[in-house]
């Protein structure tokens, strides 16, 4: 994949400019270009002076994306792994407040630094450390397993963490026939039918009165949406190479109507798979906007179906402008605070176990 330019050996802003053009993308036009690389230079031209790390959420605009290196980029879980290998004495994390908190308890030594602190996310901000209480109230003993989408308070409540990617397998390595999972009422309920007659999944409002939360992003797809866009874009089921992505966070109804289901980081390493084998011409991606903008650059061949407006409002405040300004603080040594991830020891110590826990059993 091209989109990253901080490998470049000889960094110049002609060079930053030659790289944006030679993106060959459909998300790119000359006028961002010639608008935003000198922001781009100035970024990666610090990134590289002060040996920053700067991980990249595949929701990020593609500017933003192509800040991070090839290994910088990725879902929440590759981010988690990216934060730990990290030799680097500050992290840049482009994505939500939640991830970098995560990457902060991954590596407490650190200084995680986030663009704007206010990028919130309906999962973590409607589920705190309460919300989890009251359910280990309802069900005494039973593990609980929550989504990494979720603020520290809540994990420290919890047993273990997953990411859409991993939810099966953490699920199934975890004790006893009943897991709890929290907080994300469709992902719980496509868990459930994933695991029916394996594990007993309990979850918010599943016979209890306890609060969850969805995913305001991929809420928004309807199973008319699905059915409407596979009329319009030829996307018709069973093609051998046309392909209906559905992400896990999508209400049940839209994951049964998918060609594949799965989390961003399985979307992706399947269009990888068909592309090399010369499997896939056509696809949708019932997911977050630039997920597909920065996918049409990764995979020019594929004809990416663009009849999404569905963007995380959340995502969307990690903008460049708002990134050049930490790292022009990193360079000068002025205070970071506006920017840097703060816990409490206690909250990093409780809520590292869940995710260690996860990370021994994902690898
Ligand atoms: S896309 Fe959904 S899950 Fe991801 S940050 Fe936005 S609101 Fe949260």
């Amino acid at each position: 994949m091209e989109s990253s330019f901080s490998t470049t050996q000889d960094l110049t802003l002609e060079s930053v400019k030659a790289n944006l053009y030679s993106r060959n993308s459909l998300s790119l036009t000359p006028i961002d270009i010639e608008l935003h690389a000198e922001t781009v230079y100035r970024i990666l031209e610090l990134k590289k002076r002060n040996n920053a790390v700067i991980l990249g959420h595949n929701y990020m605009e593609p500017l933003v994306f192509g800040l991070s290196d090839q290994g910088e980029q990725g879902d929440s879980l590759a981010l988690s792994m990216s934060a730990v290998q990290t030799d680097s004495d500050f992290i840049i994390f482009n994505g939500v407040r939640f991830m970098a908190e995560t990457a902060k308890i991954l590596n407490p030594s650190k200084k995680v630094l986030i663009a704007d602190k206010t990028a919130g996310c309906s999962l973590a901000d409607d589920f705190r450390a309460e919300d989890v209480r009251i359910l280990k109230e309802k069900y005494p003993g039973v593990p609980v397993m929550i989504y990494i989408n979720s603020y520290a308070d809540a994990k420290a409540e919890c047993d273990v963490c997953c990411t859409s990617g991993n939810a099966e397998k953490i699920a199934m390595d975890m004790p006893g026939d009943e897991l709890i999972f929290v907080p994300d009422l469709f992902f719980a309920q496509n868990l459930e039918k994933v695991l029916e007659g394996q594990k007993n999944i309990l979850y918010p409002g599943k016979e209890n009165s306890a609060k969850g939360a969805v995913c305001e992003v991929h809420e928004k797809f309807t199973l008319e949406d699905i059915i409407a866009i596979r009329e319009s874009f030829g996307i018709d089921k069973n093609h051998p190479k046309r392909m209906m992505y559905v992400h896990w966070e999508c209400k049940p109804e839209v994951l049964q109507e998918a060609d594949y289901y799965g989390s961003t980081a399985q979307i992706r390493n399947d269009i990888a798979k068909r592309v090399e084998g010369g499997n896939l011409e056509k696809a949708f991606i019932a997911s977050e906007c630039e997920l597909t903008s920065n996918l049409m650059e990764e995979f020019p061949s594929v004809e990416f179906a663009t009849a999404c407006s569905v963007r995380c409002n959340h995502m969307a405040k990690i903008s460049l402008n708002k990134i050049k300004p930490i790292l022009e603080a990193i360079d000068s040594g002025a205070d970071l605070s506006e920017w840097e991830v703060v816990l409490s020891e206690s909250t990093i110590q409780r809520a590292s176990k869940p995710i260690q826990k996860m990370l021994s059993l994902s690898s």
